[in-house]
């Protein structure tokens, strides 16, 4: 069982947790909680970082940011013994969850769960901080933003989990976001496929890491509510969203719409470099350093214009990283031989995602005559087997997702 920041955010907050996992042992189930840091604690202690030193070393950033989720395993564990349940906490050095030594964005290597399984077949509940793990020389490390979800399914597969339930603040994974479009509609089921690349451009729901460790390990995974009373159905039920493998989604008959869902993400920054050289090796001169940088670029276009033997490129770069790419592409204008750099950071990609798309034609038609048709401007188009994406002016984000998610018949009836 996984719970987010806003599930634990206060005491109340938390006792209502601890009741949930009470109940579940109850049903019969061992159970391995995993937890965030109250919602906005992770931000807080991002920010005292960056106030202390704006360069920070990334080892030190995650002492500080892996302590918010060390709090709320020790108050959930605090809260279910109040409540009469046997219950302890396992700091990632504890059990120990190892990690390659990438500060602030580390992998699960490995997961020794002996001790952990001891522990619950004596009937005590195993509480994690989610985030946190230890790296090959004996230091902290943290998983990225919203790696909660990670540590969650890694402990899943580890202590061979029947099931990972991931509670949060909304009952399931929806068409689209659904405090963006109200008519949004709950999914019962979701591919791991679709999933990914919904996480992967944008739907935070889960992080893109975890599912993509499910799907690896093949841990059944719940997306369901902690905010939720006592007569509420059981998780058993399975009230939530299951991320299930092609042969499941088949096997259930459920009537698909040909786009699964719509997601949105405003946290990427546009670059234009005009007039570059049209000749081999000048693209690689762009984007060679910035991979050495460990900078991902996401969409790239490049347009030929054959007679003056020069091209624009154009191409997205996380937002976070936009400075230092800036900085990379300046330092080297004279080797690339661009003539301008043009950045625009008030960008947003569109996605729509669904497995129907494989086998039928017109999915991106839709998209772009519907953005059309509401004057929205395309900036670059890219496409997967099971997705297209589209650049838009962060300003039209909300007004894009809406208008989609009508065109591909989501909205929910009234
Ligand atoms: P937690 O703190 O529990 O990890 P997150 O804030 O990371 O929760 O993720 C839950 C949020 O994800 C929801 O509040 C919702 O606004 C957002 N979200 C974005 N896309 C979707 C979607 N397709 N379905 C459900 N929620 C979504
Ligand atoms: N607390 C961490 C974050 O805010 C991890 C998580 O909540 O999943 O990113
Ligand atoms: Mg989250």
């Amino acid at each position: 069982m996984k719970f987010g920041g806003t599930s634990m955010a206060g005491t109340e907050r938390i006792r209502r947790v601890a009741g949930i996992v009470k109940r579940q042992q109850e049903a019969g189930h061992e159970v391995a909680v995993v937890v965030s840091a109250m919602a906005g604690e992770t931000d807080r202690l991002v920010n005292f970082c960056r106030e202390a030193n704006a360069l920070y070393d990334p080892a030190e950033y995650d002492v500080v940011v892996a302590s918010g989720e060390q709090v709320t395993a020790g108050l959930l564990a605090l809260t279910l013994q109040a409540m009469g349940c046997k219950a302890r906490s396992w700091l990632g050095w504890q059990v120990p969850i190892k990690t390659d030594a990438a500060h602030a964005k580390a992998r699960i290597e490995d997961i020794d769960a002996d001790s952990v399984l001891a522990s619950m077949a004596s009937g005590e509940i195993a509480v994690f901080p989610g985030f946190q793990g230890v790296s090959g020389d004996n230091r902290v490390t943290t998983l990225g933003r919203g790696g909660s979800d990670t540590s969650a399914v890694a402990v899943a597969a580890a202590v061979k989990a029947d099931r990972c339930d991931i509670y949060t603040d909304v009952d399931g994974v929806y068409t689209t976001d659904p405090r963006i479009v109200a008519k949004a509609q709950k999914l019962p089921l979701v591919t791991y496929e679709e999933m990914l690349e919904l996480a992967s451009v944008g739907s935070k729901v889960l992080q893109t890491r975890s599912v993509s460790l499910a799907m690896k390990e093949g841990v059944r995974v719940q997306v369901l509510s902690s905010f939720v009373d006592e007569t509420a159905p059981s998780a058993d039920d399975l009230p939530g969203t299951m991320i299930v493998s092609d042969e499941e989604l088949e096997e259930s008959d459920m009537e698909r719409q040909l786009i699964t869902g719509i997601a949105a993400d405003k946290n990427e920054a546009k670059v234009t470099l005009t007039r570059v050289p049209d000749r081999p090796g000048a693209v690689a001169s762009i984007f060679t350093p910035l991979a050495e940088a460990n900078i991902n670029v996401d969409m790239i276009i490049q347009n030929v214009a054959k007679d003056k033997g020069e091209t624009d490129v154009t191409f997205t770069a996380p937002m976070a990283d936009l400075a230092r790419t800036i900085a990379m592409l300046e330092e080297r204008k004279e080797q690339i031989g661009y003539y301008r750099l043009i950045s625009n950071d008030k960008v947003a990609k569109i996605s729509v995602v669904g497995v129907g798309m494989r086998s039928h034609a017109g999915v991106a038609s839709t998209m772009f005559k519907t953005l059309a048709d509401r004057g929205i401007n395309i900036q670059a188009i890219s496409t997967s087997e099971i997705k297209v994406s589209v650049l838009i002016d962060a300003d039209e984000t909300e007004l894009a997702v809406r208008v989609l998610h009508t065109a591909y018949g989501l909205d929910a009836k009234a």
